[in-house]
């Protein structure tokens, strides 16, 4: 049950209701997000659900008996609004787009790419920093070096940045210089992470884990938004299947899905989702019509010679090409709709 307070509740007021519920038999936390204050009420007993709803400081009462509660699109009608500032906005109904290379691999990668986003019309630039690789051999990211750099080189340029979270020591040193923190497949389910993102007033987008359910990734939401913060996004990038021709199976039923059990963005990323550079333009404009918010994926001037996942980046011709299709089709979904 998600309780929903009053702005100005008085904490005698909430006291009140926590012993009312705990007298019922239910378990109470407090949240209290960027946008709102709510008291979760998790427990099975019986009680007259107007008594509550006409408690002091009570501003409404929502009965949901999945396990994920606020991220769940039973109680929050309108779907959640991600606002980055200076008039970029990722919000249903438009399309938010997101490019750039896997790993930041330097200045004048960082440069030309801007140069390509800009050109594009595309304000929100991807890559990592830090980069979970399957082999320690393989090359692991510039760190907070390469970040500060590229936050410098976009700031100037009116780019929004999005960049890997790999552990809790580094949401510090990351939190000036991004936009979004991304969640990786492999930290999905990092509990630590997820609880110590929910603290600070920043986007987060969370990935579906590497053979995580739908459910499972509402959960990791779930702890995100319970822990106080909730600019939150969901992002499709495939599971591991038993199927060899493609690095990953992309669910694009999830997609949908999502869409219905949350009122959170959800977004695709084709690159990791089928892992062929010449297929992810197919899957990313099939992500549009399943109803995405928004495709992130990998462009880079040179993808053969890219620091990691070449394979499935696309160059920058490829890239102006999807993001002028990519509008194209979102155009006719608006209208089909
Ligand atoms: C990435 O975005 O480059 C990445 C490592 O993605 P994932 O966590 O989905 O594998
Ligand atoms: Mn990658």
């Amino acid at each position: 049950m998600i309780i929903q307070l009053q702005r100005d509740a008085r904490s005698e007021q909430v006291e009140k209701l926590m012993g009312y519920l705990s007298q019922k038999r239910f378990t109470t936390k407090a949240v209290n997000t960027q946008k709102g204050s709510y008291l979760m009420a998790i427990g099975k007993g019986e009680f007259d659900i107007r008594a509550v709803g006409f408690m002091d400081g009570v501003a409404d009462i929502h009965v949901v008996s999945d396990d994920y509660k606020l991220v769940s699109a039973k109680w929050k009608v309108d779907p959640t609004e991600i606002d980055l500032g200076d008039g970029v906005v990722i919000k249903q109904g438009q399309l938010a787009l997101m490019a750039g290379p896997c790993s930041i691999e330097g200045e004048e990668q960082i440069n030309q790419t801007i140069q390509h986003l800009k050109e594009a019309g595309i304000t929100i630039m991807r890559g990592g920093v830090y980069k979970p690789r399957s082999s320690p051999y393989s090359f692991r990211g510039m760190g907070i070096d390469g970040l500060r750099l590229w936050f410098r080189m976009a700031k100037e340029n009116g780019i929004k940045i999005i960049s890997e979270v790999m552990q809790v020591s580094q949401i510090e040193e990351m939190y000036d210089y991004v936009d979004i923190f991304q969640v990786g497949a492999r930290n999905t389910q990092n509990f630590n992470l997820l609880d110590e993102l929910g603290k600070v007033d920043k986007p987060v987008m969370i990935k579906r884990g590497i053979s995580g359910t739908i459910d499972e990734l509402l959960y990791s939401a779930e702890y995100v938004f319970s822990g106080g913060n909730e600019k939150l996004l969901l992002c499709e990038r495939g599971i591991r299947t038993y199927e060899k021709a493609s690095r990953n199976t992309f669910d694009i039923n999830a997609i949908p899905i999502l869409k219905a059990k949350s009122h959170l963005p959800v977004i695709s990323d084709p690159s990791h989702g089928i892992g062929i550079r010449d297929h992810v333009p197919a899957i990313a404009l099939a992500s549009v019509l399943a109803g995405a918010d928004g495709i992130i994926y990998e462009a880079h001037q040179d993808p053969r010679k890219a620091f990691s996942d070449g394979q499935q980046t696309l160059n920058f011709n490829q890239s102006i090409k999807l993001a002028e299709n990519l509008r194209e089709v979102m155009k006719m979904r608006s209208e089909m709709l």
